[in-house]
């Protein structure tokens, strides 16, 4: 071997060992071995077919609201999630002790809005200025981004809450920019809504849902894309993130029942018994509150 290819071959070892460790699949009893390569192997089938629930305009909104940019994670360095250096290494063992209930499998997509009106009680995530989830969900959010650190797998919370007048100025700017073109109302609000998710549309609006990334993906990444499936990052979440009450919301190949496109970077709060059977049977949230109903 020549010593280019030895060099490198020994940086993609080290790469591999700091970007999520060995113990990145110690927890993955909820999900088989099978599943989560058949959805890292694959690729983005529908491309451009469906919405999309997070646009530049949200992102650009996000981006104001960052508390830092991540710098240059390493497995030693907590970075933005001081809150949990006092922890053990190893995570405790994820538990049915996360809140879970009705309120955590509120079906929202763009058939069913949440009202205008709709207000949830949220909670600040410890290492960001500006990021809030469900109160009853946040601990939950933390003790997974908690457990991939002590994985060696430093994620970076990109989005989370956002309220559904905040989405409606959001909308309604994009939508008086296509008004001032010429457009009619519904013209204009069409057009909008291939940009910005409509008021109450978006899971955001919900405090159930977090789009998650790496930090070290995110550095070199002005926008969210489909390419994070190729992280280990994105492996660490797919045997994780059940058992800790998330599932990946819009899985590639269900764009159709979601009526959103692939987001390898967007997961739902359902609490662990839904997200276990959801993951383990290659579920919907669509799907899976279908069956419940068919059952009750
Ligand atoms: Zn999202």
């Amino acid at each position: 071997m020549n010593k280019a290819i030895g060099f490198l071959v020994a940086l993609s070892a080290v790469i591999g060992l700091t970007a999520c460790g060995e113990s990145a699949t110690e927890h993955s009893q909820s999900m088989p071995e099978s599943q989560s390569s058949s959805i890292a192997g694959s690729q983005p089938q529908y491309a451009g077919s469906g919405a999309t629930t997070e646009t530049m305009e949200d992102l650009k909104e996000q981006l104001l609201g960052r508390s830092s940019v991540p710098s240059a994670p390493t497995a030693n360095e907590p970075g933005g999630l001081s809150a949990q250096e006092s922890k053990p290494a190893q995570a405790a063992a994820p538990s049915q002790a996360f809140a879970e209930g009705d309120w955590s499998l509120v079906l929202v997509n763009a058939q069913n809005p949440l009202p205008e009106t709709f207000t949830v009680e949220t909670q600040a995530i410890p290492g960001y200025d500006d990021r809030q989830f469900d109160a009853r969900a946040a601990q939950a959010l933390v003790s997974m981004l908690d457990a991939a650190q002590a994985d060696g797998c430093h994620l970076y919370l990109v989005s989370s809450y956002r309220s559904v007048s905040r989405q409606t100025a959001l909308f309604t700017r994009k939508t008086n920019f296509y008004k001032a073109q010429g457009y009619s109302q519904q013209d204009a609000e069409t057009e909008a809504a291939k940009l910005v998710a409509r008021p109450g549309t978006s899971e955001h609006n919900l405090g159930l849902a977090a789009d998650i990334v790496s930090a070290d993906w995110y550095q070199t990444h002005d926008d969210l894309t489909a390419d994070f499936e190729t992280t280990q990052a994105f492996a660490w979440l797919q045997n994780n993130a059940a058992s800790y009450g998330f599932i990946l919301r819009y899985p590639n190949g269900k764009q159709a029942i979601t009526g959103v496109d692939y987001e390898p970077w967007h997961y739902r709060y359902v609490g662990p018994t839904a997200a276990a059977q959801i993951t383990a049977q290659q579920l919907t949230l669509e799907e899976y509150i279908e069956q419940r109903g068919e059952h009750a």
